[in-house]
This record gives C-alpha cells, sequence and structure tokens, in this order.
C-alpha cells in the first residue's frame, strides 16, 4: 500500500522502537538518547562496532540512535538511500560539498544564495577552491561558466530572500551531459513542495532549523544522498578508496571522513526536536504556503509595497511554480516599501510579526536583509542576491491569515504616515 506524505511522515520508516513479542511495551517516539558514549558487552564486539563489522553505536559524535532515527526519516521522506545528519545548516552545506572538492576545483552557485552560503564560498578561496557566481541557476547562465575544473554546481531551489526558483530537471540535464553533480539546497522548498531527486538533483542539503524543525527551537542540518551519481575516481580522486562501497561511496566516505573528523554532529535533543517536528511538515506547508499567498495577493492588490512570491499569477516564476511545484509558492515572501526608512518603519509598527533572523517558525517573521543578513556583503553581491535597502523578508507563520493581513496594512497605513 503506497503511502501519502503526510501519512509518511508519521509512519515511516517503521520505527526500531515498536514493542517488541516479551517485552512490556514499545515507545511512540525514539527517545533522546543524551549520551557521549555506548557500552558494550565484549572488548570483540566493540572492535567489530569501530571498524563497522558490527551495526551499533559507539560515540555519539560517529553515530547516535536518535540522530539516526532523524537521519532515516529524512533519507525517507526525500527518497534518498542515507543521510548524515549536522549540527547546523552550515555544517551541511560546507560538509557536502567538501566532501567532493579539492583545491583547484570550481563551484557554480546561484548569486541569489543564502548570506551565510555566500560567506562560506568567500572562505573556501583559502583553500584553493573558486566559486563562480552565475546570475540564475539556468542553462543559459551554466553553460559558459562550466570548465574542466568544475566539480559542482550548487543552488537553492527557491532562492533565500532573491525567491528566484530552479528549473530541477532542465538544470540537472545539461549538468549530467557534462559530469558535474548538482547540490541542491531545498532548506525554503522543503520535500513537501518538491523532490528534488524525482527531477534529478545529487545531492540534497536543508537547513533543518527551518521547515523540518518547525517550531524555532533547534539549530541543525542534513545532508542526502540517492546514490545516482557516477563519482568518477579520476575527477573525483578521493573516491578511489569509497568505490567498494558502490553506490554509497559519497555516504561512506562523508560519514568515515571529513564529516566524522569535522566533529560538527548533530546532539540527540535537537535530533529529538525535529523528529518531532517534523511529523506536522505537511500540516504548517499547507497552511503557510496558503497564507503567504494570501498576504501576497492582497498586497499586490493593496499596491503600495511591492510584492514578491513565486506563486503570483505575476511572477516570471509562476509557470515553474505550477508544474513543479504543484502551484504553491513556500513559505517566505519579499516586499519593497520605497526606502530603508519606511522599511524601518513598517517592520517596528507591526505587532504580530516578529523582527528576528529566521524562517520557518510557526510564528510569522520579518527582517531587513540588507543591514543584517548581508552587512558582509557588498553592494553588487546584495544587488546580485535579491537584497535591496528597501526590502522586507517576510518569513509566513501560520497565525489566521485575517490576523497577518490586519498586521501589515496598519504597519503600511502607519508607514506612509
Ligand atoms: C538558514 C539557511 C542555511 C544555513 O542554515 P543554519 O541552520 O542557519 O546553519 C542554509 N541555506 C538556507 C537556504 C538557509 O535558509
Amino acid at each position: 500500500m503506497g503511502m501519502k506524505f503526510n501519512t509518511a511522515l508519521l509512519h515511516r520508516p517503521p520505527r526500531p522502537e515498536r514493542p517488541k513479542e516479551n517485552e512490556p511495551f514499545g515507545s511512540t517516539l525514539t527517545p533522546i538518547y543524551q549520551v557521549s558514549a555506548f557500552e558494550h558487552g565484549s572488548a570483540e564486539q566493540l572492535e567489530k562496532v569501530f571498524n563497522n563489522q558490527a551495526g551499533g553505536f559507539a560515540y555519539s559524535r560517529i553515530g547516535n540512535p536518535t540522530v539516526d532515527s532523524f537521519e532515516k526519516k529524512m533519507a525517507y521522506i526525500e527518497k534518498g538511500i542515507g543521510a548524515v545528519a549536522c549540527s547546523s545548516g552550515m555544517a551541511a552545506v560546507t560538509a557536502a560539498l567538501l566532501n567532493v572538492l579539492e583545491s583547484g576545483d570550481e563551484i557554480i552557485a546561484g548569486a541569489g544564495l543564502f548570506g551565510g552560503t555566500i560567506d562560506l564560498f568567500r572562505d573556501l578561496e583559502a583553500f584553493g577552491i573558486k566559486t563562480k557566481f552565475a546570475e540564475h541557476i539556468t542553462t543559459e547562465a551554466l553553460g559558459p561558466l562550466i570548465t574542466d575544473r568544475t566539480k559542482a554546481v550548487f543552488g537553492e531551489i527557491i532562492g533565500n530572500p532573491a525567491l528566484d526558483v530552479v528549473d530541477i530537471r532542465k538544470v540537472t540535464n545539461l549538468l549530467h551531459s557534462r559530469n558535474i553533480p548538482f547540490i541542491a539546497d531545498c532548506t525554503t522548498a522543503t520535500p513537501y513542495l518538491v523532490n528534488a531527486f524525482d527531477l534529478g538533483a545529487d545531492i540534497i542539503v536543508h537547513s533543518s532549523s527551518k521547515y523540518i524543525n518547525g517550531g524555532g527551537n533547534s539549530i541543525s542540518g542534513v545532508i542526502i544522498d540517492n546514490g545516482s551519481f557516477h563519482w568518477d575516481e579520476t575527477r573525483y580522486r578521493g573516491f578511489a578508496e569509497y568505490k567498494k562501497y558502490g553506490k554509497f561511496a559519497y555516504l561512506a566516505k562523508l560519514r568515515n571522513g571529513l564529516w566524522r573528523n569535522m566533529g560538527a554532529c548533530l546532539s540527540p535533543m535537537n535530533a529529538f526536536m525535529n523528529l518531532v517536528g517534523m511529523e506536522t511538515l505537511g500540516l504548517r506547508m499547507e497552511r503557510l504556503c496558503s497564507n503567504a499567498l494570501k498576504l501576497a495577493q492582497f498586497l499586490e492588490k493593496d499596491g503600495r509595497v511591492k510584492v514578491n512570491y513565486p506563486a503570483l499569477e505575476t511572477s516570471p516564476y509562476y509557470p515553474l511554480v505550477k508544474q513543479q511545484f504543484g502551484g504553491k509558492g513556500g513559505a517566505i515572501l519579499t516586499i519593497r516599501t520605497g526606502s530603508k526608512e519606511k522599511a524601518f518603519r513598517l517592520i517596528n509598527r507591526l505587532q504580530y510579526a516578529v523582527n528576528a533572523t529566521n524562517i520557518g517558525d510557526v510564528r510569522t517573521l520579518v527582517i531587513h536583509p540588507s543591514s543584517t543578513i548581508y552587512a558582509h556583503s557588498d553592494l553588487p553581491q546584495r544587488e546580485a542576491a535579491g537584497v535591496y535597502d528597501d526590502l522586507i523578508r517576510i518569513s509566513i507563520g501560520i497565525e489566521d491569515a485575517e490576523d497577518i493581513i490586519a498586521d501589515f496594512k496598519q504597519a503600511i497605513d502607519s508607514m506612509e504616515e
């Protein structure tokens, strides 16, 4: 029997904690294994666990049952063959890339990326890894940037905050003809809108601090692989010793190498918070997409600020949103107010919307990106990322749409005064 999205979020994969014969009870959630180390019955057994000859856990930086449950649920929901959880979204982005790159390699990335990721690409230059930015991740923009040294293309499926949408199928068709993997940051799209593997993505990363967790209570990230990309060891030299793992080569290399040794593991507590939060991902996204569209339509009709939301019929991405996301536009919209002063006044007058640097919470959040997240970027970088001095990013919440709309209406009224 096939399971739909919301059912699968609750019931897949099967929990190892279900009651077994002769046991008094199971538990409905994986408990929090809040321990650093795991005891084993004999030296022989621990030797086997350490050398991957037996299943089990030794030390929570390398593996932990609560974290393992979260990884398995993410892998299932994203249709991957496995997942590796990280201490933050940035740790996931970093490890996903460094697992395949070496000095001399080039990355091509979308210009409209999350600010932290743009900063990371600058940090990687010290290690001989260069990033070229494409205005948008399109076949037209990527074509001229590809060289023999291009080892990965990195893009956000819905750019945060530019809100440009990647045509995943079209882009991956081009990249695969050149033996280049597409690493998709699916944080803002979420598996509710699209499964990027279905359309050709090779590696998926999430800042699970956002929609996966859903309650704004834990920082975390996750990397998922579906095993489809062939990591030719003449181009990806580090893969020679992992060839024996077949389609698990990427995950085995990550787990046994950089990820483990970098030490950016996820805490069991935060994995638990994500497991609880994930169960309502479908419900929340349904409500968030509906609220975002209602607010966007109100603001467009009102006309006093300029609104950008990919599911508006006036958006250039509307046809792609219909085709790729079933018409849903995600939970972020941006508005332009005309000036920084007006943007600040609007933010300060909002009653419910919280002024904070996050997305994917249950409450509506707003921020002025150019004075905060993009404070380290220069003007051309900001504009390429779709960040302007008069722009406000709104991460919609699950409040009643009427209340959110009324809040923005009164704030815009007083912004104009
Ligand atoms: C927040 C975010 C990140 C970074 O994640 P953290 O959990 O804050 O480290 C990366 N990509 C996108 C699209 C994000 O929104």
